[in-house]
């Protein structure tokens, strides 16, 4: 078994671990309905519909990358005035 399989097994339990401990995070998203934090990932995005972790109320978002995304959003916006 390569290094980058033995990773990425480790990574996905990893990941399956953190879902049932903690409460999903709350995703952001877009004008076309896709995740914030990943845009371009049409199971993501639907995902989060089915799961209902994804919001387009920002006060609601818990998830980091999201929030990031939307706060930089908005300093580009600022900047243009
Ligand atoms: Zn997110």
């Amino acid at each position: 078994m390569s290094t980058a399989t033995n990773l990425m097994a480790h990574f996905q339990k990893a990941l399956m671990l953190r879902d049932k401990r903690q409460k999903r995070d709350l995703h952001a998203l877009n004008s076309d309905g896709m995740v914030v934090c990943n845009p371009r990932d049409k199971e993501a995005a639907h995902r989060a519909e089915m799961e209902r972790i994804g919001t387009d109320d920002r006060a609601a978002v818990t998830c980091r990358k999201c929030l990031s995304v939307l706060y930089q959003h908005d300093r580009v916006q600022d900047e243009g005035e």
